[in-house]
Parts: structure tokens; C-alpha cells; sequence
């Protein structure tokens, strides 16, 4: 998978990694500082109420320094010494009297001497005063001091627990911490610096001295180490909440995974055609939603399918249907018969018919119908109508009613509406689609109409003689083996007459072959008019013509043979040239089936044959019955 289109599952992990670990990370360390702050916070505001105790215990220094100054001041002896200008008697007197009050002192005797006792050069809170003799004049200058810089950096660190250091412009004088000596601190308070591996944080005031100076105090703090088990904990809970956050991330981003996977697997068996699997739908969130949909779609495809498949099968039963009226060789009606069957199945209608004219000139009439057309009559009528009109096909709605109609024109040359096909229902308009089908199924039909009236013509072809329109030799043949085999099975009499035409070779050497063809048409149609509904004329070949008389007895036969040669006899036909009438006669043979040697078909044929012969033989234009 490229690493820019991350799965589904890749995606919520990533988005987890966002809204959660991200912020967590952040508070943590917001929350890290914070307490760093804190910890300063109160290091700054414990300083601050340490550089007042040492502003205080300077204070306290200074007013002992005085007390201890004005003692000095005031004692006769010291007073004396100096008054004498004698310098040993000075140096005594101000050595004994430091040790006497715990101080250093420097005395500035003008024209005598500068005295210091111990520890003077490192005195800080000094007290200093002018020094005047007995008459007000001024003899010099006295500073006293009851502590040491390092008294009192030692005093103030013990007593507020902070690091201290003393400076003066000419140098540190004093440092509790021992490597803080020597390093550079900044004024400002609050300022941290590094001494060693320790951190400090720092505030310094600056006190007066005699003389214009000033010492500097600096306290310093020293920054607590991390507390490593607190640092420890809030990491942990830190990585706890990452670890729940991460498995949760998983979890959901399984759950909801696992949930795509199977409606993808879902999806998958539908494409391939499996309508059973059902996706769980329970609960109210997005997912039983989506599953609900799916299982709604999968059975709506299910249920279309089966619409399709049952659509199948009707068009197969359509095509079954019209491939056995092929093989049947149906005629008109019953091809129509299968067209609207298959029309009002193919675009769903509540019923249909054909109406058809069974000769170019007689009306139309209802021939075939499914469903119950008397129901929608008005309707499929009008459409009936349109169509007879246009010429075409025809759709009309009729009070909530619908019909589609079109024609089967295509036969025998003309554009005269032959038949039509209409199908109608009651609910709804017929859609495009079916339109089309049922525009599709007629034209059809048309072809199939077509084809059985081709059909016909070559089937009437196949057994007709062209020249007489009677059946042919062969139809003849058909025709007696069919209506000998029925008057035995039924045990009935069968009459069969032969003819032939008298001196015919004559007629058409006299007159012409034409003229002759006249005339077998002329006996043709005397056979014809004369016969039965069930009798059935052949020209047997040549100018000799056959009929088979079934239920008809030898007296039967003999008796149609001679009504036929009489009306024969009787025929006066115009000569083709115009020039007056010609009259033909014709010999006949009767015979039956209870006369024929055989009870057969050729028995019979060569009954009425000999009798033909017969008649011939005794001069012509007679009947003979068989023997
Ligand atoms: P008979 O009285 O003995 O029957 O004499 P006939 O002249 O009719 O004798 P035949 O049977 O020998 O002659 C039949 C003639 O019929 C021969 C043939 O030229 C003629 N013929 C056969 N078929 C046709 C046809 O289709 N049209 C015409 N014009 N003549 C035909
Ligand atoms: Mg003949
Ligand atoms: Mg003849």
C-alpha cells in the first residue's frame, strides 16, 4: 500500500495519533514547566524575605557599631594619649579598649598616626565619626566596627539558611560557599548562575560604610535538584495515558475495521451473486445504518434478479412459443394468437387481441385475445382506431386507462391494414421501454404474418395445379390413401370418377394449346362448382381429372359423374379468336370401394380407370360403372 493512501485502519490511527497523543504530549510538558516555575517562584519569594533578615541583622550591626564607637569616644584615657601625641600610650589604650567592646577600630589622628586594631581591614557595618579636641577643633577620625564581613556572611547564612557573599568595590571579602568566591554574578535579582553542579539563584543589596563606599550582600539560593520519583511518576502516568490512548486507537480503529471488513466481505459475495448473506443491522450508529441499507439493497437485487429471471423466462416461453408455431405451421390466427399472448406477458398488460379481415375486402374482426379485452374495449378500440387512421402505431390513454396498438400491414403488396395487435391495462402509461418491446414484438408478428402467408402460397403451390387450380396428381394420391384409410376404419362406402376429355389432341390442333388450356379450366370449374364441401377434384394428368367422393356409394358416384358430363356438355365456350363458341364432351368412369377387386386405393384408382376405358371404348361422352 503507497504510503500516502494509508488503509482505512492506517487513517483513524493517524487521526488518533492527532487528537490524542499530540495534546497529551503537550499538556505534559506545559504541565512540566509549569511546576518549574512554581519551584523558582518560591526560591525568589524565600530570598526576598532572607535580603530583609540581612538588611536587619546589618541594621543591628551597625547601631552595636556606634554604641560601641561612642564608648570608645568617650574615654578619658584614649582622650588623654592623644591629647599627649603619645603614640604607644594610643596604641594601648585602643587595643584594650577593642577587646573590651568585641571591636575593630581605625583611628585617623591628624599629625600624629593612623591606628588600626586586628581585623579592621575586613570591619563591615561601621559606625565613623569626627573627632574634635577640648576646645572643638577637629583632630580626626574614628570608625568602629563590631563584625567582620565573614561574622556576618557566616551569621546571616546560618540564621536564614541561604548562601552568602560580601563584596566591597575592592574585592569579595566574604563567601559562605566556598567556589562562589571567585564567580561572576549578576546584579539583577532573580538572576541564576552555576556554581559547580549547583544552581543558585541570586538577590544582593548594597549597604553604606563610612567613607563613601558601600558593601554589596549577595544571597544566594540554591536551586532544589529535580525531584527525580516526581519526574518518574508524571512520566509514567505520561506513558500510561499514551499506552490507553494507543490500545484504545486500536481497539476502535479494529472495531470499526472489523465492520468495514465485513460489509466489504459482504459486498464482495453479493458481486458475486450470493443474496443470502446478511450483514448485523442492530444498534443506532452509522454502521447499522449502512448494514440496514445493504441488506435492504441486497434484497431489492435479489428481488429484481428474480423479476429478471422470471422476465427470462416468459420471453423463453415467448420464443418456445414461437419457434412451435413454426414447427407447427400455424396459420395467421394462430401466429396472432402467440403475439398477443407474448405482448400483454412482454410489456406486462391486463389483456390484448388481434383483429384481423380474413378476405382484402371484409371487416375487421376480433381473432384472437388474451386477458379480458371487453374490460378495456373502449380504449383498445380507439387505438384500433388511430391505428386504422395513421397507418401506424398508436398509444391512447383513456380514463386512468392505457392501449398500445399497432398494424400488421407488410402482406400482399398493399399498405391496407390486414391486422392489429392491441394490448391495454388499467393501473399506469406504458413506459418507454415497453413501447418499444410491443413496437418490437409487432413488427415481428408483421414478419411472422409475412411467413405464413408465404408459407400458404407455397404449400397451396406444392398441391395445386397451376393451370386448373384443382389439386394436383400428387395431393391426389395424398388425398385417396387419406379418405381410403377413413371409410375402412369407419366401415364406409367411397366413390372415386375418372374423366377424360373426348378427341382433346383435336381441340388443340384445331384451335391451339391456349385454347385448349380454356377448356380444362372451363371442366375445372364445372368439377368444382359440382362437387361437395368433401369432395376433393385432382387433375389426375393431362386432360384427365379425378374426384374422390367420400361417403358416396357407386350409384353415388355414377350419379355426380353424370351430372357433371351433362353440365359439360352443356359448356359453350367462346372461342379465343372471337369467332363463335366451342363445345366439348368427356367420358367417365365410376367406381367404389365395395366395387374394387381390392379393397384399396389402387384397387379403386384402377376401377374407375377400366370403366373410363370402357366408356371411351363404346363411343365417349358416357359414364361406365366399375364391375
Ligand atoms: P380421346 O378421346 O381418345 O381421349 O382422344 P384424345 O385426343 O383426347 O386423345 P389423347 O389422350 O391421346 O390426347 C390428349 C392430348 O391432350 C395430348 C396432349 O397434347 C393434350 N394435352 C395434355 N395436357 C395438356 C394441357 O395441359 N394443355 C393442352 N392444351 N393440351 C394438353
Ligand atoms: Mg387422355
Ligand atoms: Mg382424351
Amino acid at each position: 500500500m503507497p504510503l500516502l493512501q494509508p488503509s482505512f485502519r492506517g487513517r483513524l490511527r493517524l487521526f488518533f495519533a492527532v487528537i490524542v497523543i499530540v495534546p497529551i504530549i503537550a499538556v505534559g510538558v506545559v504541565l512540566f514547566q509549569l511546576l518549574g516555575a512554581t519551584d523558582n517562584f518560591r526560591l525568589d519569594s524565600g530570598l526576598g524575605k532572607a535580603q530583609v533578615g540581612a538588611r536587619n541583622t546589618y541594621t543591628e550591626d551597625r547601631r552595636e557599631a556606634m554604641a560601641a564607637m561612642n564608648r570608645i569616644r568617650g574615654d578619658v584615657q584614649l582622650a588623654q594619649a592623644i591629647e599627649e601625641r603619645d603614640k604607644p600610650a594610643v596604641q594601648r589604650r585602643l587595643a584594650a579598649l577593642a577587646r573590651a567592646n568585641g571591636a575593630q577600630v581605625t583611628l585617623t589622628v591628624d599629625d600624629l598616626d593612623t591606628f588600626r586594631t586586628p581585623g579592621a581591614a575586613a570591619a563591615v557595618a561601621s559606625a565613623s565619626a569626627e573627632l574634635q579636641d577640648a576646645g572643638g577643633a577637629p583632630l580626626g577620625r574614628m570608625t568602629v566596627s563590631t563584625t567582620t564581613a565573614n561574622e556576618y556572611a557566616t551569621a546571616v547564612a546560618r540564621q536564614l539558611d541561604v548562601g552568602v557573599r560580601v563584596e566591597r568595590d575592592d574585592g569579595v571579602l566574604a563567601s559562605t560557599i566556598a567556589r562562589a568566591a571567585n564567580t561572576e554574578i549578576p546584579n539583577e535579582s532573580g538572576a541564576e548562575v552555576e556554581v559547580g553542579p549547583t544552581a543558585y539563584r541570586t538577590t544582593s543589596f548594597t549597604a553604606p560604610e563610612p567613607n563613601d563606599s558601600t558593601v554589596r550582600v549577595r544571597l544566594l539560593g540554591e536551586v532544589p535538584p529535580p525531584d527525580r520519583s516526581a519526574t518518574a511518576i508524571f512520566v509514567g502516568v505520561l506513558i500510561g495515558f499514551l499506552g490507553l490512548a494507543l490500545v484504545f486507537a486500536v481497539i476502535v480503529s479494529r472495531t470499526l475495521s472489523s465492520e468495514v471488513q465485513r460489509l466489504l466481505y459482504a459486498a464482495q459475495r453479493l458481486g458475486h451473486g450470493d443474496f443470502s448473506v446478511q450483514v448485523p443491522a442492530e444498534g443506532n450508529d452509522e454502521f447499522a445504518a449502512l448494514g440496514r441499507e445493504f441488506n435492504k439493497m441486497a434484497a431489492e437485487l435479489e428481488r429484481r434478479l428474480e423479476e429478471l429471471r422470471r422476465e427470462r423466462s416468459r420471453l423463453q416461453d415467448a420464443i418456445r412459443r414461437v419457434g412451435e408455431s413454426f414447427a407447427r405451421g400455424l396459420d395467421r390466427v394462430g401466429v396472432l394468437e402467440i403475439v398477443v399472448q407474448t405482448a400483454v406477458d412482454g410489456v406486462g398488460g391486463d389483456c390484448g387481441r388481434a383483429t384481423m379481415r380474413r378476405r382484402a375486402d371484409a371487416p375487421m374482426e376480433e381473432v384472437a385475445n388474451t386477458g379480458d379485452p371487453g374490460l378495456y374495449h373502449r380504449v383498445l378500440h380507439a387505438a384500433e382506431a388511430a391505428v386504422m387512421d395513421a397507418g401506424e402505431a398508436a398509444e391512447i390513454s383513456l380514463g386512468g386507462t392505457s392501449a398500445l396498438a399497432a398494424p400488421l400491414s407488410a402482406t400482399e403488396g398493399g399498405d391496407r391494414v390486414l391486422a392489429i395487435v392491441s394490448v391495454a391495462r388499467g393501473d399506469r402509461n406504458f413506459s418507454h421501454a415497453e413501447r418499444e418491446l410491443f413496437s418490437y414484438l409487432t413488427s415481428q408478428a408483421a414478419v411472422s404474418v409475412e411467413n405464413v402467408d408465404l408459407h400458404e402460397t407455397v404449400q397451396r403451390q406444392a398441391v395445386t395445379d397451376e393451370l386448373t387450380g384443382l389439386f394436383n396428381h400428387r395431393r391426389f394420391q395424398e388425398v385417396m390413401d387419406a379418405e381410403v384409410e377413413r371409410a375402412r376404419r369407419y366401415d364406409q362406402e367411397m366413390g372415386l370418377i375418372m374423366l377424360d376429355i373426348d378427341n382433346f389432341k383435336r381441340v388443340n390442333d384445331t384451335y391451339g394449346h391456349m385454347q385448349g388450356d380454356e377448356v380444362l379450366r372451363a371442366v375445372a370449374r364445372v368439377l368444382r362448382k359440382e362437387a361437395r364441401e368433401i369432395d376433393e377434384p385432382a387433375r389426375y394428368g393431362g386432360e384427365e381429372m379425378a374426384v374422390a367422393l367420400p361417403q358416396t356409394d357407386l350409384d353415388g358416384a355414377y350419379n355426380f359423374a353424370e351430372r357433371v358430363r351433362k353440365r359439360i356438355e352443356e359448356l359453350e365456350l367462346p372461342l379465343l379468336d372471337g369467332e363463335g363458341v366451342l363445345t366439348v364432351t368427356a367420358s367417365f368412369g365410376a367406381a367404389s370401394l365395395a366395387s374394387s377387386p381390392q379393397l384399396d386405393k389402387e384397387g379403386l384408382v384402377a376401377a374407375a380407370d377400366a370403366a373410363l376405358y370402357r366408356a371411351k371404348r363404346s363411343g365417349k361422352n358416357r359414364t361406365v360403372k366399375a364391375e
